[in-house]
């Protein structure tokens, strides 16, 4: 028995999927709006597995949506947990140089984040390191006073509460396992209801590319049919808490441009803990967030990191470069993410979010870092292409 029609369904429980629900129903808040969550609560996925950095705007490339939404987005999140009362630090973060022929890249960095308009960065000397991070090596480094730290699925949680207040519906355990045209609508089908609703919005994560493909009567040579979901699973240590001290804030390496990871760094989460690594691997299972739930080829550039999945003495040593005190001893296994990083047909990383719209939906299919930081931006984004592409009006 299929639901009553709903204008505008959202597959998707997770930060991007809800920020844009959120978003919708607050500038369309007479259109039926529902979320479809394929497990029992929503934030269960990326947005439960993450670093909980707020991330302030460095990294990308200026003019990319990842620069323009990670600063506007920054922005509207901090705003919306003031008003949530939802807590945060922006304790700041280092960027750290340790050897001579990192310094063009750090210099890069640093001029990357200033045209992208990110506050207060400023290049210090080993001395100003010390003061803001007194066991961090380097000669030299970028500080970012305006990076912080928070939890994500709180976040999460909030959006939903603001999405539920102003009458849209959430729906957990609704996985969407097939998509068909019916009446100029969409008919979407899970294990246990079907729903019907004009138009889909798909910001399923990891499965993002899989629900682009269920839609159907979609031609061939459609955008979002050469981009493939490629998972990568990051493991985590935790510094044990007599050891905590050696990190005050965030300390990161300087990332290689090559590949859009940031490197082994250490984050001291909102929660008081401090986390190291991720060591990135990549995880053909796309929600294996065990050791075993692996196999096959390992993605070209994921090589170095995969050795240091396996090996703690080559982890700890990239860890020492930053904080020469680090021991083994002091890390015990902390916890995995698995992050859905986009390939294009051609089998290149995309490094920039991307968004796609076709007959009566619209696609998220690369959504990794700084995601969550971004969301409430992607979010308005969404919702402006849904108004002009959805005609929405109401
Ligand atoms: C290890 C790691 C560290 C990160 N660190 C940071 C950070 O510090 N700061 C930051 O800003 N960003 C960070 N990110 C990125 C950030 O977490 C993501 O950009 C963000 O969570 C993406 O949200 P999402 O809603 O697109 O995906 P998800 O949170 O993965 O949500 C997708 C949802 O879709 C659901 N779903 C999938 N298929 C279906 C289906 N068929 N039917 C119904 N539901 C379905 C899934 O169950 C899931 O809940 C990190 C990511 C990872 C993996």
């Amino acid at each position: 028995m299929a639901s009553r029609p709903f204008d505008v369904t959202i597959i998707g429980g997770g930060i991007v999927g809800l920020a844009t629900a959120m978003e919708m129903a607050q500038r369309h808040p007479r259109l039926g709006l529902l979320v479809l969550e394929k497990e029992k609560e929503i934030a269960l996925h990326q947005t439960g597995h993450n670093s909980g950095v707020i991330h302030s705007g460095i990294y990308y490339r200026p003019g990319s949506i990842k620069a323009e939404t990670c600063v506007t987005g920054r922005k509207a999140l901090i705003e919306f947990c003031d008003a949530e009362g939802i807590p945060y630090d922006l304790c700041g973060k280092v960027i750290v140089a340790t050897s001579e022929e990192e310094l063009p890249r750090l210099e890069e960095l640093c001029r990357r984040g200033s045209a992208n308009g990110v506050q207060g960065l400023e290049m210090i000397g080993p001395e100003r390191l010390k003061e803001i991070e007194p066991h961090a090596y380097g000669i030299k480094a970028l500080h970012a006073p305006s990076t912080g730290i928070i939890d994500f699925p709180r976040v999460a949680h909030a959006y939903a509460g603001r999405i539920r207040r102003r009458g849209g519906e959430i729906r957990t355990s609704q996985e969407v396992k097939k998509i068909m045209s019916a009446d100029g609508g969409l008919v979407l089908e899970t294990s246990s209801a079907e729903f019907r609703s004009k138009y889909l919005i798909n910001c399923a994560g990891l499965f993002s590319d899989r629900v682009a493909k269920m839609v159907s009567g979609r031609s061939e040579g459609e955008p979002e049919s050469d981009l493939r979901i490629i998972p990568f699973r990051g493991e985590y240590y935790m510094i044990v808490p007599e050891r905590r001290s050696l990190v005050r804030g965030l300390i990161y390496p300087v990332a290689d441009p090559r590949f859009p990871f940031l490197g082994v760094h250490f984050t001291r989460t909102i929660h008081g803990e401090v986390e190291a690594g991720p060591n990135a691997v990549l995880a053909l299972a796309r929600e294996g967030y065990q050791k075993t739930d692996f196999t096959g080829k390992y993605w070209r550039t994921g090589f170095g990191e995969m050795h240091r999945s396996f090996s703690k003495p080559a982890f700890v040593k990239a860890l020492q470069r930053l904080l020469p005190e680090i021991k083994a001893e002091d890390l015990v296994p902390g916890g995995a993410g698995v992050r859905a990083q986009a390939v294009s047909g051609t089998g290149a990383l995309l490094d920039d979010f991307v968004i796609k719209e076709s007959a009566n939906a619209i696609h998220v299919l690369n959504a990794p870092s700084p995601g969550a930081t971004s969301s409430i931006a992607i979010g308005r984004a969404i919702v402006e292409m849904a108004t002009k592409s959805f005609s929405l009006n109401s």
